[in-house]
């Protein structure tokens, strides 16, 4: 079969100077998100989504089949992909990375429906810039649980001096993430995040556990540090999910987080939402890079 990427003329659309080919396939069959509003929604947010995309080593999840089973995580540059399109070596692989908004949609074109990335800059690739407590729940407990466990990292943090950002996951979850100056090397930092897992695991064995072990988890909340090492990943703040409804990963204010409810930022929401924002809740994050502990 042909591929989407080739197909003749098939009313395709341009959005940022990107042609947007199949722009009618469907991305998401809960919502009927199509291909052409998944590139319209991120020439409409770039300006949020940009500063945490940009010039860092990106994983993919490609949907080509629209949002499905089908859809599988990619780490490399695809043939035929743009120009805005980057790759680079990182020691002894090879990390693709986009600089603007027209490698998004460059992207988009092939597919891509989220967007996951390495806490550490293509300026320096062995010195992370920020850290994520990706908090997993049990599927059992509410989300409520989980908003409880994130502000207990979050005090956990501020007791070590280190500020700290939520956001959704689009998921089940939470993200506290910490932004770093980039001066400690990966082990230091993963160390540093499975030492804060084990340390609230220990204090609360019931609610929180710091192994990777599916079977200790019943019941709840796994800290998951392990998006702290070198190559490991976590998803980017404005990025959609390949979810029901297409969730979107948002960034919330600390004092709004017990009122959020993650399903209610979704593709089609998320624009007018931050319309309405009368501060970015994460304005400063960028800004107020930290030295861990020693
Ligand atoms: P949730 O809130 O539902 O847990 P999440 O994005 O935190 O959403 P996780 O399963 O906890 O999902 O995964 C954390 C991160 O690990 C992801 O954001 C992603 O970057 C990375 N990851 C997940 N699955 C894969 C995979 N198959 N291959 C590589 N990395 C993955
Ligand atoms: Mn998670
Ligand atoms: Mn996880």
């Amino acid at each position: 079969a042909m591929s989407p990427e080739k197909a003749p003329d098939d009313g395709g659309d341009t959005v940022g100077g990107v042609r947007i080919s199949s722009p009618g396939r469907v991305m998401d069959e809960k919502s009927g998100i199509t291909k052409l509003e998944l590139a319209r929604y991120h020439d409409a947010v770039s300006g949020w989504f940009m500063p945490y995309a940009a010039n860092r080593p990106l994983a993919l999840v490609r949907c080509p089949q629209g949002n499905a089973e089908q859809c599988f995580f990619q780490k490399h540059r695809m043939q035929g992909v743009g120009p805005h399109v980057g790759q680079a070596r990182a020691g002894d692989q090879q990390v693709l990375h986009v600089d603007d908004v027209t490698g998004v949609l460059e992207l988009v074109q092939f597919n891509v429906v989220e967007f996951h990335a390495w806490g550490a800059s293509m300026r320096a690739l062995e010195r992370p810039d920020w850290l994520v407590i990706d908090l997993d729940p049990d599927t059992a407990l509410g989300f409520a649980r989980v908003v409880e466990a994130a502000l207990e990292v979050r005090d956990a943090l501020a007791r070590l001096k280190l500020k700290s950002w939520v956001k959704t996951t689009g998921g089940k979850g939470l993200h506290v993430c910490v932004p770093l100056k980039p001066r400690a090397g990966w082990a230091t930092v993963k160390a540093f995040a499975h030492a804060l897992a084990q340390s609230l695991a220990q204090q609360d064995p019931d609610r929180y556990v710091a192994t990777l072990s599916k079977a200790k988890r019943a019941g709840k909340i796994f800290i998951d540090y392990l998006r702290n090492g070198e190559g490991a990943t976590a998803v980017l703040p404005y990025s959609p999910r390949s979810r029901p409804g297409m969730t979107v990963a948002m960034p919330v204010a600390w004092k709004d987080l017990k009122h959020v409810r993650p399903q209610e930022f979704t593709l089609q929401t998320v624009p007018g939402i931050l319309a309405k924002r009368r501060s970015d809740p994460w304005k400063d994050f960028l800004a107020s890079p930290q030295s861990l502990p020693a």
